[in-house]
């Protein structure tokens, strides 16, 4: 007889992943400038780098001092994943990224170009601790946890690549984005509001994603749902429901 995956609310503590620019509020950004010895109007120089226009790379950041900008972009914007496969589908439509973290943990994400919207699948949880029986995430259980930063920069590579033409060749702005990926997103409540606030927020704090083009796909964390909507963040939620009562399945 094979174990069942059980119910894993909790994530398990590994080491943390490197403190990044999208992990950090107003305050704790005007903070990490001070540190550097700079003011604080260069974390909205910074902010407009990277959610406007998509970099990090101190090359392409001209208003920035340039005997600062390499270390300062280094230590603000240390590298969270890296590419390990993509695969393509559909022509060139569809892309499917498999990211190694700095745990060398694997996440995917799923960019797919539509007539109308390119929308983004992001991972908010390396596994997932649902147990879903019919999942294979869920068959894994629960690895971790990603930071807000972890997310934000999936979407940051995905809106990139789409703006950069890497979608079946046109450009393509990025407008939707979907909680659908690895993992039950509000059980990593606080990484995922911080994301979802990073994608609506008008650049330079964030995507300026539209709230009607942002999905939470849970399947059903009651007291989180009350919590969320308490937020004032309207996107959507997707509520996947898997049975008719909270009993576990024998
Ligand atoms: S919540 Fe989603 S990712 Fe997690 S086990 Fe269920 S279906 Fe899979």
């Amino acid at each position: 007889m094979t174990d069942r995956p059980v119910l894993q609310m909790a994530a398990p503590r590994r080491g943390k992943p490197p403190q990044h620019f999208a992990d950090l509020n107003h305050d704790e950004r005007a903070a990490l400038m001070r540190e550097h010895g700079l003011p604080s109007f260069r974390a909205k120089q910074l902010a407009n780098h990277y959610y406007a226009h998509l970099t990090v790379d101190p090359d392409d950041m001209t208003d920035l001092p340039g005997d600062a900008k390499g270390p300062l972009t280094e230590a603000v914007f240390p590298p969270l994943m890296k590419k390990v496969t993509q695969a393509e589908a559909d022509g060139g439509a569809t892309l499917k990224t498999l990211w190694a973290l700095h745990d060398n943990v694997k996440v995917e994400s799923v960019l797919m170009k539509y007539p109308e919207r390119a929308t983004l699948c992001v991972t908010s949880q390396a596994g997932c601790g649902m147990a879903c029986p019919f999942c294979a995430t869920g068959q894994m259980g629960l690895t971790r946890n990603l930071s807000a930063a972890e997310i934000i920069e999936q979407v940051r590579l995905a809106a990139r690549a789409a703006r950069d033409g890497d979608l079946g060749g046109d450009p393509v702005r990025l407008s939707n984005v979907v909680f659908m990926g690895m993992g039950e997103p509000l059980a990593n409540y606080k990484a995922v509001i911080a994301t979802v606030r990073a994608l609506v927020a008008p650049a330079p704090e964030g995507f300026g994603l539209s709230t009607r083009h942002v999905t939470v796909s849970t399947v059903g964390l009651v007291p989180a749902i009350d919590k969320a909507a308490k937020e004032g963040i309207p996107v959507t939620l997707a509520l996947s429901l898997h049975a008719p009562d909270d009993e576990a399945p024998q």
